[in-house]
C-alpha cells in the first residue's frame, strides 16, 4: 500500500544538507509511490525550500517564522508537530544529525509515536519497514521492524545513496501558519569552530589527525592534504584533550560518527572509543610508525612510517592527479 511521507529538511548556510536528500530517497522508498512531502523550517525560505523539488518530493510545506530563524528545540519542535498534526503521515524522515538526534524524540514523545534512531540502511517487506541501526559503537547490528504505525525514523547521513538532482522538476512551495510561542531560548550568534569549509559529518573525505602530530601547528599537514582532497579535518579525542585542536573536531564514542568514502587516520592508535566512530567508513587507510597499532586492524590499507614524511608525499602526489 502506498504511504505519504513527511522528510523534516535541515539548511546550513541557505543550503540544504546532503542528508535531506538521503532522507528523500529513504522516503522514496518508503512511500511505494505515496507522496513524499519536503517540510522546510526557517525564517525565509521559499527561495531555497524551491530547490526542494529538484531531489524528487512531491510537495514543499514551509513554515516560516522569525522564532525559526535559528534552530531551537522548543521552536522546531512547536512547528513539526503543527505540520504533523495537519498531514497526519504515514511516516516521517529526517537526518541524524545534532538537529535530528534532539528534535526527533521530542517529536515523537509530542506525538506519542516510537522513533527508530540512526537508521544506516532499510528495506520492505510487505507492509513491514525493516530499519539497520549500528548498536554497542557499532560493534553489532540491530534491525527494528516497524509493522504499522507511523514509521518514524532518523538516518545516519552518508549511508542512503540521494537521487539522482532532476532541475526539471518544480512545483509549488505550500505555507502552513503556525503560531509559534515565545522562546525560552534566543539564539543570538553561531559561531563556526570547524577549520574547513567541508561539514565533517557528511564529508565524503576525511584526514584525522591524533596525538601523533605532536602539536596544534602540525595539523597545517592534514589542512593540506584534505584540501586537495576536497575532504575535511577530524581528530581523535587524544588530539583534543592535548589541545591541538577544537573539540568540534572529535571523532568517536563521545565525539562525531562519520561514514566517508575515505578515512585516513593520521598519527592515531585506534581505541576502542575512537574506531566507534569510524568504523563504518567505506575505505580506511591508517598511517603510523608503530606497525602494532590497533588502528591496522580495521584498516584497509596501511601505510607504517613517520606521518611527517607520508603526509606530505601523498598531498604532493594528490596534487598531480
Ligand atoms: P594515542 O593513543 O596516544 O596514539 C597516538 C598514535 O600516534 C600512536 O599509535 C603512535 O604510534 C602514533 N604516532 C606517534 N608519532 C607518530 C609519527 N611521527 N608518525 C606516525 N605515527 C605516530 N577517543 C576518541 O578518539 N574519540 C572519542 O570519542 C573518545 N571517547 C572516549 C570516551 C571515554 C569514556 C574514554 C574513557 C575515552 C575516550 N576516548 C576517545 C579516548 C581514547 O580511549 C584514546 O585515549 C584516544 O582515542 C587516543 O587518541 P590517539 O589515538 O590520538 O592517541
Amino acid at each position: 500500500m502506498s504511504k505519504n511521507i513527511l522528510v523534516i529538511s535541515e539548511i546550513r548556510d541557505g543550503q540544504f544538507r546532503n542528508v535531506t536528500f538521503e532522507a528523500i530517497a529513504a522516503a522514496k522508498e518508503i512511500s511505494a509511490g505515496g507522496e513524499v512531502t519536503g517540510v522546510v523550517l526557517g525564517e525565509s525560505v521559499t527561495e531555497t525550500a524551491n530547490t526542494l523539488f529538484h531531489y524528487g518530493v512531491d510537495r514543499v510545506l514551509k513554515v516560516e517564522s522569525e522564532k525559526l530563524a535559528q534552530y531551537t528545540p522548543e521552536g522546531y519542535t512547536q512547528a513539526l508537530q503543527a505540520v504533523v498534526e495537519k498531514e497526519d503521515p504515514d511516516g516521517i524522515i529526517l537526518g541524524h544529525t545534532s538537529i535530528g538526534r534532539d528534535v526527533a524524540p521530542k517529536l515523537a514523545a509530542r506525538i506519542g509515536f516510537g522513533l527508530v534512531s540512526d537508521a544506516i540502511s532499510l528495506e520492505i517487506t510487505g507492509e513491514e519497514v525493516i530499519f539497520t541501526r549500528p548498536i554497542y559503537s557499532g560493534k553489532a547490528f540491530e534491525k527494528m521492524v516497524v509493522k504499522d504505525g507511523l514509521i518514524f525514523a532518523t538516518i545516519r547521513p552518508n549511508n542512503i545513496a540521494a537521487l539522482e538532482k532532476n532541475d526539471t522538476l518544480t512545483g509549488k512551495v505550500e505555507s502552513v501558519d503556525v503560531d509559534i510561542k515565545d522562546l525560552q531560548t534566543i539564539i543570538k550568534e553561531v559561531v563556526k569552530n570547524t577549520a574547513s569549509g567541508v561539514d565533517l559529518s557528511e564529508a565524503s573525505v576525511i584526514v584525522a589527525g591524533g596525538r601523533g602530530m605532536k602539536g596544534a601547528e602540525n595539523f597545517k599537514i592534514l589542512d593540506e592534504l584534505a584540501e586537495v582532497l576536497g575532504g575535511a579535518v577530524g581528530a581523535s579525542r587524544g588530539a583534543c584533550d592535548a589541545e591541538y585542536c577544537d573539540y568540534a573536531l572529535q571523532i568517536g564514542q563521545t565525539g562525531k560518527v562519520v561514514t566517508p568514502d575515505l578515512y585516513i587516520a593520521v598519527g592515531i592508535s585506534g581505541a576502542i572509543q575512537h574506531v566507534a566512530g569510524m568504523s563504518n567508513s567505506k575505505v580506511i587507510v591508517a598511517i603510523n610508525k608503530d606497525p602494532e597499532a590497533e588502528i591496522f586492524q580495521i584498516a584497509d590499507y596501511g601505510i607504517v612510517g613517520d606521518l611527517f614524511d607520508v603526509v606530505p608525499k601523498l598531498t604532493e602526489e594528490f596534487k598531480k592527479v
